[in-house]
């Protein structure tokens, strides 16, 4: 199945983010033997024992950080590159890290092979950031954190949302919102999610 469905995704409030979900070919990011279930509401394994999201929680995810088309957004966690392709189509530019060096190689692939032209992906451990392209308008991550990387709060520009999963590997974590206004930091509890376990460099 190299063709995609016609795709009815109705599960985002905003309608460009809804666009978005039904254009971008999610059969192309994950394994071929998983294509048949691509356009369901599932979270689907990818390589290297990573997971893509269900793509509910990708359109709800990048609501919560109110694209604008000439934002500059960091992703921790690039896996497939389906969230950073999604969210390539609704801001200026998009950064991406991933820290398994074989994730970060094939995500660079598909997303060139498919014409993202504004994806920059590096392979490395996203808890530090990536400081030469501060400051962000918004950051997103799809690993679930034990605690916010303070590198990641320093990187996000003054009036800026940070989406991140907090919480502990084996439980359900807490999908967090952060917004940085002027010298206060604001989170605020979103959802119960499951995300895979952040890694640091150390442990790799
Ligand atoms: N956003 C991805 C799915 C992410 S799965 C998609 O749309 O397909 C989580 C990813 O985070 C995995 O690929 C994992 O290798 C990566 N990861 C884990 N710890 C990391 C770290 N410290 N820095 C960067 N990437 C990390």
């Amino acid at each position: 199945m190299d063709k995609r469905p016609n795709w009815d995704f109705q599960e985002a409030q905003d309608p460009r983010v809804r666009a978005v979900m039904r254009r971008v070919p999610r059969h192309l990011f994950v394994s071929e033997n998983q294509r048949a279930l691509a356009y369901e509401n599932v979270a689907l394994p990818i390589s290297c024992g990573q997971t893509i999201s269900q793509p509910f929680i990708v359109a709800f995810m990048t609501e919560q950080l109110q694209p604008q088309p000439s934002d500059h957004i960091l992703e921790i966690g690039c896996g497939s590159g389906y969230q950073a392709a999604v969210l390539s189509e609704l801001v200026a530019q998009v950064f991406s890290i991933e820290i398994d060096p074989v994730l970060a190689r094939e995500a660079r692939d598909r997303l060139k092979g498919l014409g993202y032209k504004n994806v920059t992906v590096r392979t490395g451990d996203g808890f530090e950031g990536w400081p030469e392209e501060a400051p962000f308008d918004a950051i997103i991550v799809t690993a679930a954190a034990g605690k916010i990387p303070a590198p990641l709060v320093e990187q996000l520009r003054n009036g800026g949302k940070m989406v991140i999963p907090v919480g502990p590997p084996t439980e359900p974590q807490i999908l967090t919102l952060v917004e940085k206004t002027g010298t206060s930091v604001i989170t605020r509890p979103l959802l119960s999610v499951r995300f895979v376990p952040f890694r640091r460099e150390s442990e790799m």
